[in-house]
């Protein structure tokens, strides 16, 4: 099918995939979807690390199911980031209900993303686990496209897409 010399997934390459992932219990999480695939720089985190390791040495129009144990995703779920905070920490006006995500930042200053658990009368139980921190993913993917990424981009530790450098 694919030649010995044709190029295979390494550090140093932007590779573009198709994906699906969906969670164990087979609820669809995110996709690549109809538009042009995701491109990320393959050895610089740009994916969790299970998949980066599954999809190493494979080539273009490859396809893989991938199951990703959560130690290799976004880590096990940690009981001490679920707290009582009070009702009055979010604004009175927003509606807030179980399996609501906000934003929000910690001690530290870092953005996090917090889960609503549960609302209570004067508390509200949030999460600050990952959203898919605990969970094993499953990723349909195919290998679209493969390059070297260019001296910018592993400077960068990022893909720059082919529109151009967005930056965040
Ligand atoms: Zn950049």
């Amino acid at each position: 099918m694919s030649s010995a010399h044709a190029p295979t997934i390494a550090d140093g390459m932007v590779v573009s995939i198709h994906y699906t992932l969906t969670d164990d219990g087979g609820e669809v999480l995110d996709r690549s979807g109809d538009g042009p695939p995701f491109e990320y720089l393959h050895g610089s985190e740009g994916i969790v690390p299970g998949l980066e390791r599954a999809l190493a040495g494979h080539g273009v129009g490859e396809s893989l199911s991938v199951t990703v144990p959560p130690e290799e995703a976004y880590g096990p779920h940690d009981p001490r980031g679920v707290a009582r905070v009070p009702r009055d920490a979010f604004p009175e006006e927003t509606e807030i209900g179980p399996g609501m995500q906000f934003a929000g930042e910690d001690e530290d200053g870092h953005e996090h993303v917090v889960s609503i658990v549960a609302v209570e009368e004067a508390t509200v139980v949030v999460d600050r686990n990952h959203p898919l921190a605990g969970r094993t993913l499953l990723f349909e993917v195919t290998i679209a496209a493969l390059r070297i990424a260019t001296r910018e981009e592993i400077a960068h530790k990022h893909a720059h897409g082919a529109h151009g450098h967005d930056h965040h």
